[in-house]
């Protein structure tokens, strides 16, 4: 016989099932509780205590729970390990459902729906990135990706076919993607987002124009502008989806923008990934081209870099403005350190601005308006009539809010609490009302130190107190040893006795009481005006949410621009020119990142040209030179050069032509690409076909080693194939690094492919790398060097050397194939495992270097010293 549920568990059940696939927080006073395999779940996840409650069905019911005061870093943990939460909250006072009768429950309900796509909380999220919230709709042939950031309001929409969803969601890198009726769980979970299915019916488009209409109060969304069905559909499921997780509570979204195809230069998945733009291979943002060149200082400056650096642009004129700004900045240092330092004082207006609007703002957000606002209005006077139309625009935008400012800055005070809760924001002087139940209450307290002294005296007990705790309210203690007499005439007519602890004892008297309840009344009132004047200036601020979202984007953007020029001035980065030729000439290019690594190490960067056009019929560089030379960081240098330019940054070079560039690629060799299970070489030739069937005359191919997951020949031949194909017809710009030696011929067979090679110097059977790019092909591959360098050991290395010797004079001889001659070689010549590597003869150069001890030498011995070897060489 089954026992049944108490009427608390028939709620929680009851709850728990209309929200299923959510972990279920279940308030229960301090705390929120976790029941059944919920709890199991999450005391494994959160690592606290499983403990077990009644029963059900027979069987005790795990449970498990989170104070409420500290639940927002258990919700952070549980979202990051892939849960949704629940959240029921109480829906009325305990005591009101007492008085219903002893069985009744108090009424809970789920107030919000914690998923990793719709977090608002301050302690939630990552101030410098976003949190994009996705959704991908078919309708019938067309399809479309709309995605929201509600913790800035921001709503994009674009037509995505269902090919470019994977490059598409690698830019935005969505926390949580909505789809319906698609297989998409891998491609989603590729991009590092949570899925979310959901019923096909979230993804009707009718009903989807009908939700938008009525989200932004119109008739028609021809104001926004036409969408598809497909557009519709997406965003019709995000505004539903809200509607569901924020429990009827819409977040403030911007009318939704429409992304023009074709609006920003195209850069799938795996090129993000091999170029590192905003994440390293190694999953962090450090080590990324992002971090190498952040130097905003605003979290929506740098949430806007981030926007950039993942979408460059290929609208002309609109890097052309972009690179203005900069380039004022750059010229006007002065004025560029003004706005840095009023920049640094600007708070997150957006998030701010979101959390008032979904009622989860408090005083610090209103200050965070006040603070946003006053800084920006700083900053437009600040900006001369002259500037850049791309500043210009911006100070515009942050201009007219005086209203707005001066009714905050009258009515808050200088540092709000976080919490509108507990009152004590509002300034004084802003509402008498409020002034004057305040001083009753603060009487109050002063009345309770002089009625201390007096009770002290009546009693005659020096150390007579005053206190006040959540239990009892204000009462009066004293140590036990003056109990009795206290407790008997004539003191005790006065003194009322309420509490004995193990040494106090405790009173109240009629006037204390009477004091309290007058204290409490004016706190309670006061809190209330409070309250009440909170609400007023939420709805002041909401009010004008479209221009302090403006305001918010002008104060990013002029960040970004100062960002850039202060990255520009300190680096010696130079304004490319970008133009619509097929040019692409850079001059003295760095790579930012190895640098900036490099410079920790206190070494130099070597500075190279890259030249494949200018102007004229694009080419290919075909780079050789041994591993370690510096082949990839040159490869990669350019495309980040191109993908700054067009971001609207100046770029790291002496000089930088570049006609637009439509498309970039970059493919790694499978064997620099660990971290995949697949197939290796599967995956390095799924792609290289990508580039191959995508690639158009204005995009820009990085190859390196591509064809190194495979045996030697077919490696070869792979390459070889590739090349041509990109030359005859792609006929893109392209970079191909390659071990092949035998591909150097291919120049002389193909116009505009050239030869390059990154130059070594050898020396004493060593190579030294000199990192500078030349033209020409490489004369051998040293890597049997390299591999000593590594470490190898000395007999490995000799045998090395041999068998590439035997390989070398049997090509120059014609010899059949390498395997015959390595038939020929004799096995294991007997090297002795010497200590150090044979050499000919120690020279008199190396017999001196080995008696020198560095840590012993006086700067004028070291002097000496050079002259001395300088002498012997
Ligand atoms: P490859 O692709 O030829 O094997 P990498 O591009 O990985 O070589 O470069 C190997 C190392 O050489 C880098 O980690 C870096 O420290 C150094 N390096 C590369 N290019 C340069 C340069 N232009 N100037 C200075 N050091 C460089």
């Amino acid at each position: 016989m089954t026992d049944q549920p108490t009427p608390m568990m028939a709620q929680y059940l009851a709850i728990r099932d209309a929200n299923p696939g959510a972990l279920l927080f279940y308030r229960m006073g301090d705390f929120y509780e976790m029941f059944f395999d919920d709890a199991v779940a999450a005391a494994a996840a959160l690592d606290i205590a499983l403990t077990k409650r009644g029963t059900h069905e027979g069987q005790p019911i795990p449970m498990c729970g989170v104070p409420v005061h500290s639940a927002e870093s258990y919700l952070l943990t549980l979202i990051r390990k892939g849960f949704r939460v629940a959240i029921a909250e109480q829906m009325e006072d305990p005591a009101e459902a007492r008085k219903r009768g002893s069985k009744s429950v108090v009424a809970r309900d789920v107030v919000r729906l914690v998923t990793p796509g719709t977090l608002t909380e301050e302690s939630l999220l990552e101030a410098r990135r976003h949190n994009y919230l996705a959704a991908f709709a078919q309708v019938r042939e067309e399809c479309a990706l709309a995605w929201v950031d509600i913790s800035t309001g921001a709503f994009q929409v674009m037509d995505c076919a269902l090919a470019r969803l994977s490059p598409e969601l690698a830019r935005l890198a969505p926390r949580e993607v909505l789809a319906a009726g698609h297989d998409l769980r891998d491609l989603v979970e590729e991009a590092g987002a949570a899925l979310t299915d959901l019923h096909a019916s979230a993804f009707d488009s009718a009903a989807g124009a009908r939700r938008l209409c009525a989200l932004y109060g119109v008739d028609t969304l021809d104001g926004f502008g036409t969408f598809t069905r497909a557009e519709l559909a997406a965003m019709g499921a995000i505004v539903d989806y809200l509607d569901l997780t924020q429990r009827g509570k819409l977040p403030l979204l911007r009318p939704p923008v429409r992304e023009r195809a074709g609006g920003a230069m195209g850069i799938d998945a795996a090129t993000r990934r091999n170029l590192e733009l905003t994440q390293a291979l190694s999953g962090g943002r450090e080590g990324s081209l992002l971090a190498a060149i952040d130097r905003t200082v605003t979290a929506a400056g740098a949430r806007l870099l981030e926007r950039r650096i993942s979408a460059p642009s290929r609208d002309l004129a609109l890097i052309h403005a972009r690179q203005d700004a900069v380039a004022m900045l750059v010229d006007d240092p002065r004025l560029m350190a003004d706005l840095r330092s009023a920049l640094a004082r600007v708070p997150d207006m957006d998030r701010a601005l979101s959390r008032l609007a979904l009622d989860r703002g408090g005083p610090r957000d209103l200050a965070a308006i006040r603070a946003g606002l006053a800084q920006g209005a700083a900053i437009a006077a600040r900006l001369p009539e002259d500037a850049a139309p791309v500043l210009r625009e911006a100070a515009r935008d942050l201009t007219g809010h005086d209203a707005l400012i001066r009714l905050l800055d009258d009515a808050l005070v200088a540092e709000p609490p976080l919490l509108a809760r507990d009152g004590g924001f509002v300034a004084a002087g802003y509402d008498e009302d409020l002034d004057q139940t305040r001083r009753l209450r603060d009487e109050g307290r002063g009345v309770i130190a002089g009625m201390q002294a007096d009770y002290a005296a009546l009693a005659g007990v020096q150390g007579l107190k005053i206190k006040h705790n959540n239990v009892l309210g204000y009462f009066i203690e004293t140590t036990a040893t003056h109990a009795e007499r206290m407790m008997a005439p004539p003191l005790n007519a006065t003194f009322i006795h309420r509490q004995t602890t193990a040494n106090q004892i405790r009173f109240t008297t009629v006037e204390l009481s009477e004091l309290e309840t007058r204290i409490l009344n004016a706190r309670d009132r006061a809190l209330e005006i409070e309250r009440g004047i909170f609400d007023r200036l939420r709805l002041a601020v909401l009010d004008r949410a479209a221009p302090i979202g403006q305001a918010a984007r002008a104060l990013a953007e002029i960040d970004l621009a100062t960002g850039f020029a202060d990255i520009a001035a300190g680096e010696g980065w130079t304004r490319p020119l970008v133009d619509d030729s097929r040019a692409f000439v850079i001059e003295g290019g760095r790579h930012p990142v190895v640098e900036r690594a490099l410079r920790r190490k206190a070494e130099n960067f070597v500075a190279n040209d890259c030249a494949l056009t200018e102007g004229g019929t694009p080419a290919i560089w075909l780079l050789t030179g041994p591993n370690m030379a510096g082949k990839s960081t040159f490869l990669r240098q350019n495309a980040l050069i191109a993908v700054l330019a067009q971001a609207g940054a100046f770029v790291p070079a002496r000089r930088a032509h570049i006609g637009l560039v439509s498309q970039l690629f970059s493919r790694v060799g499978a064997a620099d690409d660990l971290a995949r299970g697949r197939s290796t070489f599967m995956v390095e030739m799924v792609e290289t076909a990508a580039i191959l069937n995508q690639a158009d005359d204005r995009a820009l191919v990085i190859l390196d080693e591509i064809g190194r997951g495979t045996a030697t020949w077919d490696g070869l031949s792979i390459a070889w194939a590739v090349m041509e194909h990109l030359h005859a017809t792609n006929r893109c710009r392209a970079l191909f690094a390659t071990h092949y030696h035998e591909m150097t011929a291919l120049s002389a067979k193909l116009d505009g492919v050239e030869n390059a090679t990154v130059a070594v110097r050898e020396w004493d059977g060593e190579v030294i790398f000199l990192h500078e790019v030349r033209k020409g092909a490489a004369d051998r591959s040293y890597g049997v060097q390299v591999a000593r360098l590594a470490g190898l050991p000395a007999s490995v290395v000799e045998r090395a050397r041999a068998v590439l010797d035997a390989l070398e004079s049997g090509e120059r001889e014609g010899a059949a194939r390498p395997a015959a001659l390595i038939d020929d070689l004799p096995l294991f010549r007997a090297v002795p495992p010497a200590p150090a590597a044979p050499k000919a003869k120690p020279s008199p150069l190396d017999a001196r270097m080995k008696d020198i001890h560095p840590d012993a030498l006086t700067p004028r011995e070291a002097l000496d010293l050079i002259y001395e070897l300088k002498a012997l060489s």
